[in-house]
């Protein structure tokens, strides 16, 4: 693996811009939506089985994260709150490199052991969370 700084390359994916952009986007709707005093969305799988799902807690972490209540926010949801941090310090290096034209930061050459790797980890990290969202139930 290796981590490097290069400028965007012609034709290249601006990720920077596309999921700065998204996340935009998505905190607006999100933001409209509560505004304008719609439901709270409801879990099926909550519903039907009385457990939590795997994203169970996610939007009242959101709404705890963005009231800066961090602990509250990691309660409902830890997965879902190590998300809203790691796509905060996304974002605001995506503006910074957006607005200063710097290089972009990229990962390659990631070997298929440092794939699988990765890929472990997320499955267990989102199966840690489960567990604990089934243990805990916050969303009753
Ligand atoms: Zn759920």
């Amino acid at each position: 693996m290796q981590i490097v700084r290069r400028p965007l390359a012609p034709g290249e994916t601006n990720h920077e811009l596309l999921w700065l952009g998204v996340s935009s986007g998505g905190l607006a709707l999100a933001a409209s939506w509560f505004a304008l005093k719609l439901p709270w969305p409801i879990c099926l799988f909550h519903a039907l089985t009385g457990h939590s799902c795997l994203t169970c807690g996610a939007t009242r972490s959101a709404v705890a994260f963005f009231h800066a209540h961090f602990f509250a926010a990691f309660q409902w949801n830890p997965l879902a709150f190590v998300f809203y941090c790691a796509l905060s310090i996304f974002n605001l290096y995506a503006l910074a490199v957006i607005i200063t034209r710097t290089p972009r930061v990229r990962i390659t050459q990631l070997t298929a052991s440092e794939r699988k790797f990765i890929r472990s980890s997320i499955i267990a990290l989102f199966a840690f969370n489960w567990v604990y969202l089934l243990m805990t139930n916050p969303s009753l």
